[in-house]
């Protein structure tokens, strides 16, 4: 009977308790979603997620993706109306309607705008949603800043690093285009590839190499590398276009010079597939650290290249993978199979920097350094807040804590630069 009554005393106590975490419950209205927009600001396509309760969260995509616009508003209706803040259940309808680079783009941008809205609806920094960060200044490698070349030398070449080695940046780790990936180095001298040079954007050449071809190109990498020696790193981006018997003794002829890593060799940048079994075998054939992923979408996608080992450096971008969760999630996943990151992102605007640092900031142990992005044009610089001044020492960024991505814009300078068609973005 006392077990009994005891037992019936404790339910109001427990009904109480649940009131109370229900009044505490509605006293945080649920956020809504009331808007998705897009504008072209300056070369980047932008995206702004609108809510109910005054909070934006702001996403961005490559600037070499102009077209994209009509993309990104196709998910309008599939997200209107849902939680910022549970980022998972509103990618869960929109994911599956993504593919390979450019497609995925649109679909990364809205991530990384709900990662910003959910921030900032908790007052924390994206990294804290990331599970915390574990650096508080995160690597970058230079791929964006080209000072223009005298020719297509290998002395050009020499020159060219040297200028990217005393740049104000102080950067740790350069990356170079160079064969297939480089249409000026490719067609510098006759007859470096056996089929026709053919033109057309995104890497359409593709070929078994000359003696002459894959000479010329080793003598380019060994002037550079005499340049940076072991004070700044030097990485390749190599292709796509290569075959197999080529990128393995290209990879060879490099191994004395200790190179970060080749990327792109056999499939890259808008192939929209990798050749994981073509990897393995490369891999297994050089010293050289072997790199690919930039154009790849989702983690399902990275599956066979981090399972089957046959990589050593991933580097998808967050602005195609899938956003920054979706890349937080592959380099965990590449971590437990003993592989490097080095996330793509030269294209990928200011917004896109605030992304990969606070993806940067919370990556596992296997993150190198990702690839440094610049405002394009220059006025990008004067219309957002709350990046350091400056952005980059001694070849890092320091990790900042304002709430969301901590990038804002300066509304009145950036609806200067508005197109006309994009006249009501920040309304
Ligand atoms: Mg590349």
């Amino acid at each position: 009977m006392t077990t009994r009554r005891a037992f019936f005393g404790s339910l109001p106590v427990l009904a109480a308790g649940s009131l109370m975490a229900q009044e505490r419950r509605a006293a945080r209205p649920k956020i809504k979603i009331t808007d998705l927009r897009c504008a072209i600001i300056g070369r980047n396509p932008t995206v702004r997620i609108v809510t109910d309760q005054g909070i934006s969260g702001y996403g961005q995509a490559e600037g070499t993706k102009g077209y994209l616009k009509p993309m990104v508003l196709f998910y309008k209706d599939y997200i209107l109306g849902e939680d910022p803040t549970d980022v998972e259940r509103v990618m869960l309808k929109i994911r599956r309607m993504g593919a390979f680079k450019p497609w995925g783009a649109a679909v990364s941008a809205i991530e990384i705008a709900l990662w910003d809205i959910a921030g900032q609806a908790a007052g924390v920094p994206v990294y804290k949603l990331l599970g915390g960060k574990i650096r508080d200044r995160v690597r970058i490698y230079n791929g964006g800043f080209r000072p223009p070349m005298k020719g297509q030398r290998p002395e050009d070449y020499a020159e060219t690093v040297q200028r990217m080695k005393e740049a104000k940046e102080g950067f740790t780790l350069i990356k170079m285009a160079v064969a297939f990936h480089n249409r000026a180095m490719m067609t510098a001298i006759p007859d470096m590839w056996y089929d026709e040079p053919r033109g057309g954007a995104s890497h359409p050449n593709k070929g078994v190499l000359t003696e002459r071809g894959l000479k010329y190109i080793i003598s380019c990498v060994e002037a550079m590398k005499k340049v940076l020696g072991d004070e700044v790193g030097l990485a390749l981006d190599a292709g796509p276009g290569f075959m197999m018997k080529d990128a393995v003794a290209f990879s060879r002829a490099c191994e004395p010079m200790n190179l970060a890593w080749i990327e792109d060799m056999l499939t890259g940048d808008y192939t929209p597939y990798p050749n994981a079994e073509l990897y393995r075998d490369l891999k297994m054939m050089t010293s050289v650290p072997i790199h690919t992923g930039e154009q790849i979408y989702l983690r399902q996608n990275c599956k066979d290249l981090i399972e089957k080992q046959a990589v050593d450096v991933l580097g998808p971008d967050p602005e195609d993978v899938g956003g920054i969760a979706e890349l937080k999630w592959i380099a965990e996943y590449a971590d437990l199979h003993g592989i490097a990151i080095a996330p793509h992102g030269i294209f990928d605007g200011l917004i896109g920097l605030a992304a990969h640092v606070h993806m940067a900031a919370a990556m596992p142990q296997n993150f190198i350094a990702f690839e440094y992005p610049y405002g394009q044009p220059e006025w990008w610089y004067d219309i957002v807040d709350g990046l350091p001044d400056p952005i980059v020492k001694k070849g890092f960024v320091d990790v900042w804590d304002n709430p969301g991505l901590g990038v804002t814009f300066k509304v009145a300078a950036a609806k200067a630069r508005l197109r006309e068609e994009d006249r009501g973005f920040f309304d």
